[in-house]
């Protein structure tokens, strides 16, 4: 039976990833931040069958015990402060967890089983100004947010410890991947759950930054199919994991109310435009400032082909499918919340 160990395990990914895992029979262990109150997030479900170990990535220590507990083949380090917004707000822990953090993992692999196989969490962040369209593994990098700039040390010290030390060690360059698990905060699920809660009639109106950034966005989980097949290879690379296709925020917003039979029209500019539904002319979208970063990044396309070639990976849900499955997603569930 081969072992795994997920660091962000109860997050977006890491569930996502754990339920791969378990369907293939692998052993899953998961890292878990110790907190008053015990939080499975995303992996309530599954709590019966990961074995939890408690640790840290800012805690060195915690990690070498993990993998002495685990005896991983397969270490996967999903575990991050993964909101760029907040990395702003946070810059020094983003870098302890997102950049310093990939170090102590990769010294405690290195320290209890130097040959398990090791996945970073690499991100499209770091192409941020971009220097190419569309962004490829051989792109140069220009991260726009210390988020971008911590996971960029933590992307080169996976590839400078695989050619250091000859570990299996690789990096997922992932564009942005959403699904019903997403956090709230990040602007597709923020999005529809605030569709889900117009159209019940439990909120007015969705309140947005930048609009006109376009993003490559894809379904979690066909990406993590693509994490667990690098770790499959006869050699350790860099991938880039992308959809290929680019749309901006403001037509995930027009699609998702389509979805709930809303039909968006747009009046004035800038900081005042307004979205209209058009049936009853009321406002459900508007401009706040406060939604803005002090830097953007204004677009990400990623150029899968290297994915698709050698890992014989590509995405199965489409760009429409994922709104319609937000969408559907939280309207079940503030259906339930409201007790409709
Ligand atoms: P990111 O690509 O990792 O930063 O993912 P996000 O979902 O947080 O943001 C995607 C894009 O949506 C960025 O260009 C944001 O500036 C833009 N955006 C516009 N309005 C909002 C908002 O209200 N919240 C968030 N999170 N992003 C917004």
């Amino acid at each position: 039976m081969k072992r795994a160990l997920i660091t962000g395990v109860n997050g977006q990914d890491g569930s996502y990833l754990a339920e791969l895992l378990l369907e293939k029979g692998y052993k899953v262990y998961g890292l878990m931040r110790r907190k008053s109150k015990v939080d499975y997030g995303n992996v309530e479900h599954l709590k019966n069958e990961i074995e939890f170990i408690y640790g840290d990535m800012t805690d060195p220590i915690s990690l070498i015990n993990a993998m002495r507990v685990s005896q991983a083949d397969e270490v996967y380090n999903l575990a991050a402060q993964s909101f760029v917004g907040t990395s702003w707000e946070q810059p020094i822990a983003t870098a302890q967890i997102d950049a310093l953090g990939v170090t102590n993992i990769l010294e405690a692999i290195r320290t209890v089983k130097p040959k398990a196989k090791f996945y970073q969490a690499s991100t499209s962040e770091m192409f941020g100004l971009v220097q190419e369209i569309p962004q490829k593994e051989t792109t140069p990098f220009y991260p726009r947010s210390p988020y971008g700039v911590a996971k960029l040390y933590g992307h080169w010290i996976t590839k400078n410890y695989r050619e250091s030390y000859n570990m299996f060690a690789c990096s997922g360059i992932l564009f942005n991947h959403e699904s019903e698990r997403r956090g709230k905060e990040f602007v597709t699920r923020k999005i529809t759950d605030a569709v889900a809660r117009i159209k019940l009639g439990v909120q007015d109106r969705l309140e947005l930054g930048n609009m006109e950034a376009k993003r490559d966005w894809g379904h979690a989980e066909d990406y993590v199919k693509a994490m667990w097949l690098m770790l499959q290879q006869d050699n350790p690379d860099d991938y880039v994991v992308a959809s290929g296709e680019t749309h901006k925020v403001r037509e995930f917003v027009e699609l998702a109310f389509k979805h709930v039979g809303i039909e968006i029209e747009w009046i004035g500019e800038g900081v005042d435009e307004k979205g209209i539904d058009k049936k009853t002319g009321k406002v459900v979208v508007s401009v706040n400032p406060k939604f803005f970063r002090p830097a953007e990044v204004d677009i990400l396309l990623g150029d899968p082909s290297k994915a698709k070639e050698k890992l014989g990976w590509k995405r199965e849900i489409s760009f429409e499918e994922l709104v319609k499955r937000m969408v559907e997603a939280d309207l079940r569930r503030v259906k339930e919340e409201v007790n409709f």
